[in-house]
């Protein structure tokens, strides 16, 4: 059996080594020169495993006036001539209700878990090299709505065996001394201490150098999807762009892991998915010697501002902002310039903000379906399989979200129950 998987991302790099490990040839293809280059590349870093609560929650229609309205907010949007924008939106707003947001979590949640149990079992086979560190995560609350509003979640999550508890700035402090500097901003803090962080980009990159030993497994780089052959309900061949001209691949079965490009090949096939881009911007800051301890061990999210902060090694990593503004890769400075000011607030001397060019800003497009449940399983076109839509969460899902599709592709007994996650 020879699968293509369409896109180097976390997700196809993923879905890549479960079909190999099931036997398969498998092909994984990308525009770009590497695996991780787009949205895989500069993401917060964060293994959420417990923290997988949705956008589209009920809160949304109280925040909604100050999200499009304060010039603090950290959601923009710039609505478009676009139909898919209004649509998305439309569907994103009717998913806003508690019911949903419940159902989404747990959904979530159950295919996080999976994740968590992946990972480890990949990192036992595999000699993977990407900052890997259990390290808790603490969520920084500064209002008692929000206090009150972390209590019901984490009631109602601890059923679902998260462990996860509300502690006292005293409390938080003694586990993460940096918060020091500003902790008059906040009231408490909701610890998580099973959560990870890890390199992203990292991870593919030594995930595929594992894939390369085997025979049966070839990367076709600077390779761009640009158009199907469909015969009787079935993709026979993809027309790739390439450096050297143009061609026709062909295999048993494809995958489609384009992040945000995959509506692009959907719609070539004759279907559609709600998929848009929430676009997001990180910078990552060097954290060396004396300062070293300025800078966060643990986790830490400002939830009121909805930044990260992850530490890998000797870099911080500082991500945020949701904005709902078409494809647009472009880097504002602006932006850039809120999250070094966000960062000079919280942990001053964790390392030089002087100048951004050494920041490494970064701007990438979060995949979001209007649920934010992925979409996992076969697609209308029988040879085709999709592995799309992990909007916020597509780092912490990737091991469990490619388990699950081989499961499906190989026929194999489903780990968790997968009809949460099929294309409607
Ligand atoms: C600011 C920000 C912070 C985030 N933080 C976190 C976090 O802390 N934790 C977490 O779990 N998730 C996080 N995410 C989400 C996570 O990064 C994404 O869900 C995940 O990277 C999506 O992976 P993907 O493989 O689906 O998409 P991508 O990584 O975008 O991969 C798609 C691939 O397809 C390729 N491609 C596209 N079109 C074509 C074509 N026509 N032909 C060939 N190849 C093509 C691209 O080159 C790309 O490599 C964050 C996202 C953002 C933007």
């Amino acid at each position: 059996m020879h699968s293509c998987v369409l896109g180097g991302g976390v997700i196809g790099v993923t879905t890549a080594y479960q079909l190999l490990m099931a036997g398969h040839e498998v092909t994984l293809i990308d525009a770009q020169d590497n695996v991780a280059q787009m949205t895989s590349l500069g993401n917060g870093a964060q293994l959420s495993y417990s923290y997988v609560a949705p956008l589209a929650d009920a809160s949304i229609w109280s925040k909604w006036p100050q999200y499009l309205f304060s010039p603090k907010s950290p959601l923009t949007f710039k609505p478009q001539l676009d139909v898919s924008q209004w649509s998305w939106l439309a569907q994103f707003l009717s998913a806003s209700n508690t019911k949903r947001a419940r159902k989404t979590s747990l959904q979530l949640l159950t295919l996080a878990q999976l994740s968590q149990a992946q990972i480890l079992t990949l990192m036992q086979q595999e000699q993977l090299n990407f900052q890997h560190k259990v390290s808790g995560k603490l969520v920084m609350l500064s209002d008692q709505a929000s206090v009150d509003s972390a209590a019901t979640q984490i009631a109602f999550q601890a059923q679902y065996g998260c462990e996860q508890s509300i502690l006292n700035m005293d409390a938080c402090l003694r586990l993460e001394p940096a918060l020091t500097h500003a902790q008059h901003r906040w009231l408490a803090g909701v610890y998580t201490p099973g959560e990870a962080v890890g390199d992203c980009a990292e991870f593919c990159q030594s995930l595929m150098e594992a894939m390369l030993q085997s025979t049966r497994f070839q990367f076709l780089s600077n390779s761009q999807v640009i158009g199907v052959e469909k015969k009787a309900n079935r993709l026979s061949a993809v027309k790739l762009r390439q450096i050297n001209g143009t061609q026709k691949f062909v295999a048993d079965n494809f995958i489609i892991a384009l992040g945000v490009e995959s509506v692009t090949l959907a719609r070539h096939l004759g279907f559609k998915i709600p998929i848009y881009p929430l676009k997001g911007y990180s910078i990552t800051v060097p954290v060396t010697g004396a300062t070293s301890d300025a800078a966060p061990h643990i986790s830490i999210t400002d939830l009121s501002q909805k930044i990260v902060y992850a530490r890998l090694g000797d870099q911080l990593r500082i991500a945020g902002r949701v904005e709902i503004v078409g494809n647009d890769l472009s880097i504002e400075p602006k932006t850039i310039a809120e999250l070094v000011v966000a960062t000079q607030d919280l942990f001053p001397n964790s390392g030089d903000l002087s100048d951004v060019s050494f920041l490494s800003p970064w701007a990438g497009m979060r995949p979001a379906t209007p649920t934010g449940v992925p979409i996992i399983g076969q697609s209308p076109v029988r040879n085709v399989y999709l592995n799309v839509g992990h909007g916020a969460l597509g780092w912490t899902l990737a091991c469990g979200s490619a388990a699950l599709l081989r499961n499906l592709i190989c026929g194999e007994s489903p780990a968790i129950d997968a009809t949460p996650f099929s294309f409607k």
